[in-house]
């Protein structure tokens, strides 16, 4: 046989060029006219911070390979790209950069086109969204102004960082060291001040709800601690003026085991309920809690701290008075800013009681326990003891009984609290789309007209940070008339949280130059929800959760029709370094690009999918992205040389022809699971079948064929370049990408088997369907499993199993007398 001499792969020449013509045939853009059903395969759009590293490309090729396998099974898939374009990072990059946030987001957004271009994805570049534009942002703005009327839009005071110093609030990031102001080193304290809420709380209950979508089982339990649910009593306890200290438990069972009450120190009672001796020491402490963060103060493993304010609190249920003390651990912010302490049966309790000598009463007996101090906190159900009237009672059931107790006395009643906190969306900056509200000193607060909308970022604005907003100094942006009055009225100086442009920038998608409305209604109910949404489970309880509030929000108001906006959610993993995070600060960052130019952007793509389960992610090896140019290299002299069939054999053809079904059905089940890594393992080892076969020259031309054709196509989603133009050097018509993807024939897939036949003591007692490649011991196991086997075995003994291969197992069964 002589080999032709054939072209090299070169993926720097053909790359580029299937890249335009898909762009000028308009091949991946789409529209609602298709026959086909719709499919929406979403991936979280990137922030233009900078340049595009390969985390990027290791969160985008993959849903890319997803979208494009879609698209080949019949499906009208939309899969858009787009920038998140306000936000800290790029404003910040600015400052840096000494240039306007908004020449640098551009600047950035045109070269993370260009680099998503190179990636050779089917994003439908018609339909991208840019938030920082007027034409998105007035929109984001339109929201707003919808869920203020609704009332899910409020103003209330929130803690900020001041510098008392320099008389100005602060921005997280000017707080450095241990809370100290960057310019004078003074310390940092907390101060309210007047922000924006959107009421995510009134959807506590729904965003609990799972059940319509297809999640990871470790996002819900995330956004379920998040949104933290507790249901108990809140009680009241007595003080000996006319006031009472109210507290909320989910251990109602323990109320007899309370020996002392803690309140946070901000709680409005601190202050009245002091003792005079105690001032200085309370006044000191709760001076210096301000000064710390709430994530700081809740952390479990923190040392217990705290005062007692010479004040005590009555328990109505034994009349027992308990000492009051102020304790950091305590926030203002959940519950009522006030708790019980039950020592024995509650970890942080337990500790703080051992660091101050305070009383551990046990009111849950432990089983066996017989009066001995506890060494730590108890907190399973157990007897209820000292107890009064509900002893003997198991701890379940005395919560209802207390509770009941609790209510029927007129003490408290039944309550159920979240950890979830409205969603603060004001943010201190420049580059945010503008909260669009105006403040009258006649008419209060205003809503900027829908028809004036969008408030325009000024151009002019200097958007250094300065702790308050930079809006704030732009007299041309501040000064205005009020809608309602025409008087000289302000505007809200404050820009929305990027959260919110993200909030809703699927939708855009559908329809992203729509003047009328943010979405043209009739394309958002064809394309909605997402099918398939792909991104870092480090979204879970921001954006995931944020998205979701919104669109029920949304719902309620009558804007769109449907309940969850993502039905399926998958999580990438991160492409580590020397076993590290990539990061740009220690030099520790891959860049697609020189690969792309060394290799191809193919190389790059398949790499990426076969470093490790997409989920888990990897860590990143130039051995490895070789190993896969060489892999891609070997196909391309695969396909195109010659194939000359020898003495064609039936056996040789019909294992071709079974391996090339095999593979098919592996290859579609990975790609819709998204198990990338198996999927390319299972293509490499269908190559080098192949390249066996090929060798040998023993199957038809035909199935030769066939099976080239196959790898061609499902080769595609992976590496949509070379197979494009393998694809068309092998004399098939443009374009790859607009096949069906192969479809198995599960007989053919299926693994040879046979009847395996099961005696026992010689008859025929049973039958098996078995693949041909069983194993000794494995059919022995099965033939002494089988139900219609084991009753022949009953009270006798195995003494020999015989075992012929292909055929039968014979139990040799000796009964016993
Ligand atoms: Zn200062
Ligand atoms: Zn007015």
């Amino acid at each position: 046989m002589t080999e032709k001499r054939i072209a090299k792969y070169n993926p720097r020449e053909i790359e580029p060029k299937w890249q335009q013509r898909w762009a000028a045939d308009h091949l991946y853009e789409v529209g609602e006219e298709a026959p086909s059903p719709k499919w929406y395969d979403l991936t979280m759009f990137p922030y233009t911070s900078g340049d595009l590293h390969i985390g990027h490309w290791y969160a985008m090729a993959p849903s890319d390979v997803h979208a494009r396998f879609k698209r080949m099974q019949g499906y009208n898939v939309l899969h858009p790209m787009g920038f998140d374009a306000f936000g800290l990072p790029a404003e910040n990059a600015a400052i840096s950069h000494g240039i306007h946030p908004f020449v640098w987001t551009m600047q950035n957004i045109q070269r993370m086109r260009q680099q998503l271009r190179s990636m050779g994805a089917i994003y439908d570049w018609s339909r991208e969204v840019v938030t920082c534009l007027p034409d998105y942002y007035r929109w984001t703005q339109w929201f707003f102004l919808k869920l203020y009327q609704a009332g899910l839009a409020y103003r209330a005071k929130a803690p900020v960082n001041w510098c008392p110093n320099c008389q100005t609030v602060l921005a997280n990031e000017q707080v450095v060291g241990e809370g100290v102001c960057e310019r004078c080193k003074t310390q940092v304290v907390r101060r309210d001040l007047e922000q924006w809420f959107f009421r995510i709380t009134n959807y506590a209950e729904e965003l609990l709800d799972h059940s319509d979508i297809d999640w990871p089982e470790r996002i819900k339990i995330m956004q379920r601690n998040w949104i933290g649910k507790s249901e108990g009593v809140e009680v009241a306890f007595g003080l000996d003026g006319e006031e009472e200290i109210r507290v909320f438990t989910t251990r109602p069972d323990t109320m007899f085991g309370v020996t002392f009450v803690v309140l946070a120190p901000e709680h409005p009672l601190v202050d009245k309920l002091t003792s005079p001796e105690r001032r200085g020491e309370v006044e000191r402490y709760v001076e210096w809690a301000r000064r710390q963060s709430e994530i700081e103060r809740s952390a479990t493993e923190r040392e217990k701290s705290g005062v007692f304010i010479g004040a005590h609190a009555i328990n109505k249920l034994n009349g027992e008075r308990v000492p009051i003390w102020i304790a950091d651990y305590v926030l203002m912010t959940y519950g009522t800013g006030a708790v019980m302490a039950v020592p024995a049966h509650d970890a942080r309790d337990f500790e703080f009681a051992k660091t101050f000598g305070l009383p551990i009463r046990v009111v849950i007996a432990p089983q066996g326990w017989r009066g001995e101090e506890l060494e730590e906190a108890y907190i399973e159900p157990g007897t209820m003891v000292n107890s009064g009237q509900f002893d003997g009672l198991p701890s379940e059931q005395g919560k209802e009984a207390i509770s009941d107790f609790i209510e029927s006395m007129g003490y408290g009643e039944r309550k159920t609290i979240y950890r979830l906190r409205d969603w603060l969306i004001s943010r201190q900056r420049y580059w945010g789309a503008p909260i669009p509200i105006i403040y009258c000193d006649k008419c209060g607060i205003v809503p900027v007209p829908e028809v004036e909308l969008p408030v325009l970022l000024p151009e002019d604005a200097e958007f250094r940070p300065t702790g308050e907003s930079p809006l704030k100094y732009c007299e041309s942006f501040v000064n205005t008339s009020c809608p309602r009055c025409g008087a000289s009225a302000r505007r809200e100086t404050d820009t929305m949280d990027t959260f919110m442009c993200s909030s809703w920038y699927f939708l855009r998608y559908t329809s992203p130059d729509y003047k009328e409305a943010p979405f043209d209604a009739s394309k958002v109910r064809y394309w909605l929800p997402v099918d398939q949404y792909t991104g870092g489970a480090e979204h879970a309880t921001m954006h995931l959760l944020y998205a979701r509030f919104f669109i029920k929000a949304l719902r309620d108001l009558g804007i769109v029709d449907f309940d969850e906006p993502f039905t399926r959610l998958y999580n990438q993993g991160i492409i580590v370094i020397e076993r590290q995070k990539m990061s740009k600060s220690r030099g520790r960052v891959i860049t697609p690009d020189e690969y792309v130019a060394e290799l191809g952007a193919d190389a790059v793509r398949a790499y990426l999918m076969f470093i490790g389960p997409w989920e888990q992610g990897g860590e990143w090896d130039d051995r490895g992205i070789k190993g896969i140019a060489r892999w891609l290299n070997r196909i391309w002299s695969l396909v195109l040389g010659a194939y000359a069939q020898g003495k064609p054999e039936a056996t040789e053809t019909k294992n071709l022809r079974h391996v090339t079904h095999k593979t098919i059905k592996k290859v579609a089940e990975d790609l819709e699971r998204f198990r990338f890594n198996t999927m390319i393992a299972a293509l490499m080892e269908f190559t080098n079948y192949l390249g066996k076969v090929r060798e040998e020259q023993l199957v038809e031309s035909a199935a030769w064929q066939d099976a080239i054709d196959t790898l061609l196509l499902l080769l595609a989603p992976t590496a949509p370049h070379i197979a494009e133009e393998l694809w068309a050097r092998t004399g098939h018509p443009y374009s790859i990408h607009n096949q069906a993807f192969p479809v198995w024939d599960e007989e053919l897939a299926a693994e040879e088997e046979f009847n395996l036949v099961i005696q026992v003591n010689g008859k025929l007692r049973d039958r098996v369907r078995v693949p041909v490649s069983i194993a000794e011991e494995e059919a022995q196991e099965l033939a002494l499993g089988r139900e219609r086997i084991r009753r022949y075995l009953e009270g006798g003994q195995v003494t020999r199993i015989i075992y012929v291969p292909r055929r039968l197992v014979n139990i040799v069964v000796k009964q016993g007398s």
